[in-house]
């Protein structure tokens, strides 16, 4: 080959490249402007989720009765072309809502009941909307519409022509109606590649905690009613049995595995001191972050029942509640959410908004500095740290790939979730935000997931190690929903 010739192919081969990285370039370009059609739907959908959240806000229907709420949700995701299930799991008020076709399948949890007694308005001070009502303290009401959010954002990146399926689950009574774990035991989850899960907080941060596995049960006894002076003897106290039960109970708090919560309330102790009771009921909760272990205690507190009942001459049936597993969090997941969040960037108040967060951050001894959480986005995953509460998500983590993120809704000062205050928060435009930034940055991690098979099967790789690959879901309790709990 001679010189020329040689520098004329260089030549050749140098604009060849050229072209090749400009149809790349070209290619990369189209791509991501194909992608950031969900994007743009969300940055100019401010008025729609502002109007549904708030209504959801202002309804605040509690566990098995949000048949509003649960409607709003549905006719928006029906307007965007979702085929929607109503009722699913015997429940009037679940429903799953599927756009598209085939896999990979991403799922949504939404939830929209609201606590008893928490009614509260969108002031910085309290004041009930309406006396003795329920009210938003957990903030389901910005909980639902972001994954509803995130949901239609989807679909419009899956109408372009794209391959998968995104499934958003309309999940009732979270507060202790425990409405997944028989949306889960009815199989509603099944066939999920990997599920998305969030929840309102003071901080924006994508965590690996597992929250505790919990039962929760009704123990109730039955004796002889008397006369407490006149005829004592002729009595057989209920609520000695529930004394003598809760005392072995306090005895065997020393001798359980670490970690083990037991907490309980006399909820029905008689009704005068001078009858002796003949009905009298307990109600305790018990958990730990393994729900082998709780299992094991609630067995163990069955006997001490039994027990208390033999020796006060009563006898003694209970009823299990509700029950949830822990929650297994799908580290791989998490990593995609939190690269997501980072890119959606954190929740920023105008001074309008920041004047108000400044108001009720006062009420709790906070002050402009409680304000700072909202637009501070993490820089890395937050390692598990023991909490001591529980949730159904739990059970939907055990039977598919869950991970989950918070988003900053209250400010960072002692202002806990189950407040008036956050009750109001969440009904602001700072809720709105909050779950717009939700809802980016699930869209984000859908179109990854979509757009990356290999990420798909680490994800389930993950899964099937930590529950090893014929694992078998196990039920904590055999019942129908409690339909009528918040009647
Ligand atoms: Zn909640």
């Amino acid at each position: 080959m001679n010189t020329i010739t040689s520098t004329k192919c260089l030549i050749k081969v140098l604009s060849l490249s050229c072209i090749v990285a400009l149809a790349i370039s070209q290619t990369a370009f189209a791509q991501s402007k194909k992608d950031r059609i969900g994007m743009e739907y969300l940055e100019s959908g401010f008025s729609t989720y502002d109007s549904i959240q708030k209504q959801i806000h202002d309804l605040a229907e509690p566990g098995y009765l949000e048949y509003e709420s649960s409607e709003i949700l549905i006719r928006h995701l029906e307007e965007n072309g979702f085929t929607v299930q109503k009722g699913v799991a015997d429940i009037p008020t679940a429903f799953i809502a599927t756009y598209g076709s085939g896999s990979p399948v991403i799922g949504l949890l939404g939830e929209f009941d609201a606590l008893p007694g928490m009614s509260q308005d969108t002031s910085a001070y309290q004041h009930p909307l309406k006396e003795g009502a329920a009210g938003h303290a957990c903030g389901h009401n910005i909980l639902g519409t972001a994954t509803a959010a995130s949901a239609v954002a989807i679909s419009k990146w899956l109408a372009q022509g794209h391959k998968g399926t995104v499934k958003y689950f309309g999940c009732p009574a979270e507060e202790g109606g425990g409405g997944k774990y028989y949306m889960t035991e009815a199989g509603c989850f099944e066939g999920c590649d990997a599920v998305f899960d969030w929840h309102p907080s003071n901080a924006n941060k994508v965590s690996l905690s597992t929250w505790k596995a919990c039962m929760s049960v009704k123990f109730s006894f039955s004796g002889v009613s008397a006369h407490a002076g006149g005829s004592p003897w002729m009595g057989r106290s209920a609520l000695d049995a529930v004394e003598a039960f809760d005392n072995m109970m306090n005895m065997m708090r020393e001798h359980v595995p670490e970690g083990t919560r037991i907490h309980y309330i006399i909820s029905d102790g008689g009704q005068a001191p001078n009858i002796v009771p003949s009905k009298a009921q307990v109600y305790y909760y018990f958990r730990n972050k393994d729900a082998k272990i709780v299992k094991e205690v609630f067995e163990r507190a069955l006997l001490a029942a039994q027990g208390a009942a033999m020796g006060t001459g009563t006898t003694m049936e209970y009823e299990i509640v509700n029950a949830c597993h822990e929650k297994l969090v799908n580290r791989t997941l998490s990593e995609i959410l939190l690269k997501n969040m980072q890119k959606a960037g954190g929740v920023i108040l105008d001074d309008r908004e920041m004047a108000y967060a400044e108001k009720l951050a006062a009420t709790a001894g906070g002050d402009r500095s409680s304000c700072d959480n909202f637009a501070a986005v993490p820089a890395q995953l937050q390692e598990a740290v023991d909490i001591g509460t529980s949730t159904d998500v739990g059970e939907v983590s055990q039977m598919v790939p869950l991970a989950s993120i918070e988003v900053a809704c209250i400010p960072d000062c002692q202002i806990s979730l189950h407040t008036w205050q956050t009750a109001s928060c969440v009904g602001t435009t700072i809720g709105t935000k909050a779950l717009l930034s939700t809802a980016k940055v699930f869209y984000l991690s859908a179109i990854d997931l979509y757009n990356n098979p290999a990420t798909i099967k680490a994800i389930r790789d993950e899964y099937e190690a930590a529950q090893g690959k014929d694992h078998k879901f196990s039920p904590l309790m055999d019942r129908k929903p409690p339909l009528d709990y918040c009647k």
